[in-house]
Parts: C-alpha cells; sequence; structure tokens
C-alpha cells in the first residue's frame, strides 16, 4: 500500500539505489533522490543518476561530501594511483571500503531529509552480499536511525528493502517493479565505470553478472 508520505532515497545510478529507487516511487506518495559525490574517480555515475532520477519525474540533489576522500587516501575508488583489490583480502576490507561512507551519507541524507518535511529515508544496504561493509549491516543502520532521530529530536525511518536479499533478488524486485530492462541497460555498477553490463572483470560486474544469471535460471525453471 502505498504511504501518503514522502520519502528520499540516497541514489547513486546503480543496480541498488536504481531498484530502491523504485521501490520507493511503489510504495510513497512523494520520492525526492539525493546523489553524493565523495571524489571517486568515475564522475559518469553522477550523470547515470542524473538522468535516472530525470526519467523517472524525482527530484535530484547533488551533494558533494569529497572530504572524506581527503581522510582516507587508502581507498582506491578515489584514489587513482592505488590499484582494486579484486579479491576480498583474508583480513580487514578490500581497499574499495570507503571508511564511514554510508554513515556520512545516511546522515547529510537526513539533514536534508528534515529541511524538507522528509522522514523516510532510503537506501540499498544489504549484508547478503557484498564485501561485508561494517556500516553496510541492518545492526549499523538500526543504531543510526536512533542516532538521528536524537540528534534532531525526529521520527526518521530508514528503509533499507534490500538489506536480505542477494544480487539474484535484487534482480527479481526490479522484475516485480517493472524496471528489470531499465536497470539492466542504464545502471552503473561497474567500478570501472562502464554502463550496464560493465567490464565484466571487476568485483562488481562479477557480483551483478553472477545475480543476473542465477535470477535467469530461477526465472526459467518457475515457468516451466
Ligand atoms: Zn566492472
Amino acid at each position: 500500500m502505498k504511504q501518503q508520505n514522502a520519502a528520499l532515497v540516497c541514489f547513486s545510478g546503480g543496480q541498488d539505489s536504481t531498484t530502491c529507487l523504485f521501490w520507493a516511487k511503489k510504495h510513497f506518495s512523494r520520492v525526492e533522490a539525493v546523489c553524493f559525490t565523495y571524489g571517486q574517480k568515475h564522475s559518469l555515475e553522477i550523470e547515470v543518476a542524473r538522468k535516472i532520477a530525470a526519467d523517472a519525474d524525482v527530484p535530484f540533489q547533488l551533494l558533494d561530501v569529497s572530504l572524506i576522500s581527503q581522510l582516507d587516501p587508502g581507498c582506491s575508488l578515489t584514489n587513482a594511483s592505488i590499484a582494486m583489490d579484486r579479491e576480498k583480502p583474508k583480513h580487514g576490507y578490500p581497499n574499495t571500503f570507503v571508511p564511514g561512507r554510508n554513515m556520512v551519507f545516511l546522515t547529510f541524507a537526513a539533514i536534508l531529509a528534515r529541511g524538507k518535511g522528509i522522514h523516510h529515508l532510503v537506501t540499498g544496504v544489504s549484508e547478503a552480499d557484498y564485501s561485508g561493509y561494517p556500516d553496510c549491516r541492518d545492526a549499523f543502520v538500526r543504531s543510526l536511525n536512533v542516532t538521528l532521530d536524537l540528534a534532531m529530536d525526529e521520527q526518521f525511518v530508514i528503509h533499507t528493502p534490500l538489506m536480505d536479499l542477494d544480487k539474484s533478488d535484487v534482480w527479481e524486485l526490479s522484475d516485480e517493479l517493472g524496471v528489470f530492462d531499465l536497470v539492466r541497460t542504464q545502471t552503473l555498477t561497474c567500478y570501472n565505470g562502464v554502463i550496464a553490463e560493465g567490464c565484466g572483470h571487476c568485483p562488481a560486474c562479477k557480483l551483478r553478472k553472477d545475480g543476473l544469471e542465477k535470477y535467469l535460471r530461477r526465472k526459467e525453471k518457475n515457468q516451466k
């Protein structure tokens, strides 16, 4: 059922946040998107996000939080001289991890939302797949929700529709929302900045491709 409420979606133009954008459009009467620039190597993702939001008739705002890339020079997403980890290291996090990124994104999103009179925030984090980044976990999101409420004396609700979904489930959700083809052909997930199917060999492309194949196999089996 559609809530007569507004939601602000943390939106990057990737598979996950695009699915969340359309999930929000289904569940809320008004949806806005906020996109963050944090010194990432590929500014193309911002243009991709802007276009998807415009096509979806969703107001789009870009916030510059590039300060976070100055604080940790060891991240391969923001430092061009560092090659990206292809595999998850045995200890610690891959160098695609931007420490505090989701905390910063959600905190700024909440402040922005408050100014707009919006109390529902939507983010595409998941703890089922990916590299196990600590600020993608449910416990973190719940904890931050309480903190944001206390910090601003508000009642925010942070929605994480993908929290328990693996990549194949995210494809399935986009199909249910009627945006499977849009997500497949217009979003940018690839760490090397290639739209749609991507470069094919970076960790993000591999996850996306494996998830897509798994979903298509499941769909075919269910149709028999
Ligand atoms: Zn790639």
